[in-house]
């Protein structure tokens, strides 16, 4: 299909799914992680690189492999990304260095949606680690507060909630000598999400809101469309594409939002790569996010409606598999019982499992979401996700 290479920084289960895209397409992907990562596992056209995406001779032999390199992962050098860049010219970065690294530290994020105009929780830096400053942030926020690490955040490990004046001494005991930021507590009703992906030539399309729900601050379940009225779907699909607008560069990007009682929606952050809250699009879309993104920095055609549920009465549930806290492969048994059922896609990722670590995916698809509730109900034998 395209002559040029792609080089992903990243070999997790989102480069995995990404290779899966670009391979039916002939398109060839080289990956730079550990060996014998979960996307290398699944490709062996390429010769990959053993290394680091936060190692610059590792991304220097990846780029001598490549034409365009993208990223799977946002926690990556981003200034030997740029020296690379110098480096070889020729060779296209999508996303641009410099909106990878903006969005790497998430309260410059924060004030770089502001100055866009993108609503956003007060938030504010937090210069020292202090529990005097702590305080004085309790006081003018109340309680609780988040406190969030601005960097090498993921599944709410870099986030602690400061419930009241006593957990001050607690959260920085958690956080230690993490440069950190404080946001005003959101009182959600749903948070919801939206997959976007911006054309090279600046074109920006959405995939439908869904709906996000979280155990421990991990995502545990994604319902496509999101269970709100029309309007709210709406208004979240523009607030994402504007999000996305403020960003120059192509490629998929994952837009997180707070839905607040009073029906305001507010960013919480993005991530300028494939999304967990997107993996349903792989069953229940015309086109998957993953192949969104590599038609997007391979430049290959993107019409409209590619992003479209693939019917106009398709609903989808995504349920995460995380690692069992005590039995090893216990998490097999769940994919076990959606084998049993139709409807439901189990996707495994290759890793070894480790107590709530990722370990894959089911996708449940069909043509109401109170039937992929019954399915879902089926697979984790709980009556009580008919309700939820
Ligand atoms: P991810 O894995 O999505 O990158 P992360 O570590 O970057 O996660 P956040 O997305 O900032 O963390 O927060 C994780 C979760 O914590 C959110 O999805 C939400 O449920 C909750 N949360 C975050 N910020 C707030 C807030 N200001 N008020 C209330 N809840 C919040
Ligand atoms: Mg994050
Ligand atoms: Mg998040």
């Amino acid at each position: 299909m395209d002559s040029k290479r792609i080089g992903i920084l990243g070999g997790g289960q989102l480069g995995r799914m990404l290779v899966e895209a670009a391979s039916r397409l002939n398109i060839q992907t080289v990956i730079l992680d550990a060996a014998n990562s979960p996307a290398k596992q699944i490709n062996a056209t390429s010769d990959h690189v053993d290394g680091s995406f936060t190692n610059y001779e590792s991304i220097v032999k990846l780029a001598e492999k490549t034409d365009i390199l993208t990223v799977e992962i946002e926690h990556v050098d981003v200034a030997a990304l740029k020296k690379v860049q110098e480096k070889f010219p020729h060779i296209e970065i999508y996303p641009f260095p410099d909106t990878i690294k903006l969005i790497q530290d998430k309260y410059l994020q924060k004030e770089h949606f502001i100055q866009n105009h993108i609503d956003v929780a007060e938030s504010v830096a937090v210069l020292n680690n202090t529990e005097e400053e702590l305080s004085s942030i309790g006081e003018k926020f109340g309680y609780p507060f988040m406190l969030k690490s601005r960097t090498l955040a993921y599944d709410g490990r870099g986030n602690f909630v400061v419930k009241t004046k006593e957990y001050v001494s607690k959260a920085l005991e958690f956080l230690k000598d993490r440069p950190l930021y404080a946001e005003k507590w959101c009182p959600f009703t749903k948070e919801l999400a939206v997959m976007v992906v911006r054309s090279i030539d600046g074109e920006v399309f959405a995939y439908p809101t869904v709906e996000t729900i979280h155990q421990n601050n991990v995502c545990h379940l994604v319902y496509a469309p999101a269970r709100v009225v029309p309007t709210i779907a709406e208004k979240a699909t523009i607030l994402a594409k504007n999000a996305v607008k403020s960003f120059p560069g192509c490629g998929i990007f994952g837009v997180e939002m707070f839905l607040l009682p009073n029906n305001e929606l507010l960013v919480n952050e993005i991530a300028p790569r494939p999304h967990n809250s997107g993996h349903y699009t792989i069953d229940a879309c015309v086109t998957s996010q993953f192949e969104a993104h590599i038609r997007a920095v391979a430049n290959l055609p993107m019409p409209k409606g590619f992003t479209e549920l693939t019917t106009t009465s398709t609903n989808a549930i995504m349920l995460n598999i995380l690692g069992d806290k005590t039995v090893p492969d216990k998490e097999l048994e769940i994919c076990r019982r959606a084998l049993e059922i139709p409807h439901a896609s189990v996707y495994l990722y290759g890793k070894t499992t480790r107590a709530d670590r990722k370990m894959g995916h089911i996708n449940i698809v069909s043509s109401s979401i109170q039937d992929c509730q019954s399915r879902l109900a089926y697979i984790l034998d709980d009556e009580s996700y008919l309700e939820k």
